[in-house]
């Protein structure tokens, strides 16, 4: 029996996280859902943002949810303790170095959009952004006082073969269940990591995916094309630096911050790490009024990507589109309805 591990977590992640855990009783009874603390809501009972008996547990899973972590009242919290570091530390330990960020422009928010509907209507990619190498990994990097009034501020762009080529591998595996096409950005013309992660992902597409079909682009064109004819993309691999940036760009042309989830993936077999893209929004903490789509999104990533339940990833997403075309809007969509009771119009659809 598969083991979902909820981690609500600050602020409104508890709000989402129990529409999810509703919705999960009616689609998938048959799940445990175990919670634990974790953020700053763990720091504040166990003196870390991540007790060892969390990170287990999330070991363990067969896939783990997260609501948000954060808030003002850990803001002087050491450094090392904050809920943030909670959150580097759990990824770190689940090593899910694959971040899939769905950028879907469901046809009842098109208009919502800060583009021309005609240019996001039936908009589907898929970003595949490398989630734990880099630029923000990279050694040396440091602030260095060079004596003379002056500093110099260091990081190192560093990519290995291997680490190109799983998150590659990702990407070419999930455009095949899709409409088959990688689009695979980069700066081969100006950076030497670039250029080897192009030569990775020619040479692993030749050797392994060559039903796949596999564009090359450099990023900044890739920005562009993102603002100018978003369609023309099904999945676009890139590096984490770049896909930090790309993701959040395309991600948001397609609807509110309460709509967007991710998922974090490590090897094959390994659990996935689910979370909606917002924060724990102190601002409407407790007010039972956040959109808990994201969340019941990622719970539908999870479905599809860890717990082997496409089917039923496919209903929840059929019941979300059906609730939103039948006029369900939280405030920050432009309507009335609570977390819970949005949370009751997705489960009516199921
Ligand atoms: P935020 O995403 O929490 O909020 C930004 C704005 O969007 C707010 O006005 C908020 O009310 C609104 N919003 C966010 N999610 C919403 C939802 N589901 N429904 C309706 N409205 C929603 O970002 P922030 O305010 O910059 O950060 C608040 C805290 O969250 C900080 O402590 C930050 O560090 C933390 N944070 C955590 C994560 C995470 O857990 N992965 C991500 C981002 C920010």
């Amino acid at each position: 029996m598969a083991t979902l591990l909820l981690l609500p977590g600050d602020g409104i992640g508890p709000e989402v996280c129990a529409q999810v855990r509703r919705v999960a009783q009616v689609l998938t009874p048959e799940l445990t859902i175990e919670e634990k603390p974790y953020g700053g809501t763990s720091y504040d009972q166990h003196g870390t943002p991540l007790t060892d008996e969390t990170r287990d547990a999330a070991l363990a899973a067969d896939a783990v949810l997260m609501g948000a972590v954060g808030g003002p009242q850990w803001a002087n919290a050491p450094r090392h303790l904050r809920p943030e570091a909670g959150l580097l530390g759990l990824r770190k330990a689940m090593q899910v170095f694959a971040n899939l960020r769905p950028a879907y422009c469901f046809d009842a928010l098109a208009d919502a959009s800060s583009l021309k509907r005609d240019r996001v209507a039936g908009l589907d990619i898929m970003f595949v952004r490398e989630l734990t190498g880099g630029v923000y990994f990279g050694e040396p990097r440091g602030i260095e006082d060079l004596g003379n009034g002056q500093k110099r501020g260091v990081d190192t762009q560093v990519y290995t073969t291997g680490e190109i080529e799983r998150v590659a591998r990702v990407a070419f595996e999930l455009a095949r269940g899709r409409s088959n096409r990688v689009a695979s950005a980069e700066k081969s013309n100006v950076m030497e990591s670039g250029l080897l992660w192009r030569q990775v992902v020619t040479a692993l597409h030749a050797a392994e995916y060559a039903d796949v079909e596999l564009e090359h682009i450099l990023a900044d064109n890739c920005a562009m094309q993102l603002v100018r004819a978003p369609k023309q993309f099904d999945v676009i691999v890139t590096d984490n630096l770049f896909g930090d940036i790309l993701s959040d760009a395309a991600a948001m042309l397609t609807g509110s911050l309460g709509m967007l989830p991710s998922a974090a993936l490590g090897a094959p077999g390994k659990p996935g790490l689910y979370e909606p893209i917002h924060g724990s929004a102190p601002d409407i903490a407790g007010q039972g009024v956040a959109n808990p789509l994201a969340a019941i999104l990622s719970f539908e990533m999870a479905l599809r990507w860890s717990l082997g339940q496409t089917a039923k990833a496919d209903r929840l997403l059929a019941a979300v589109k059906a609730a939103l075309d039948g006029g369900a809007r939280t405030k920050d969509l432009g309507g009335f309805l609570t977390t819970h009771a949005m949370g009751d119009a997705v489960i009516a659809r199921l």
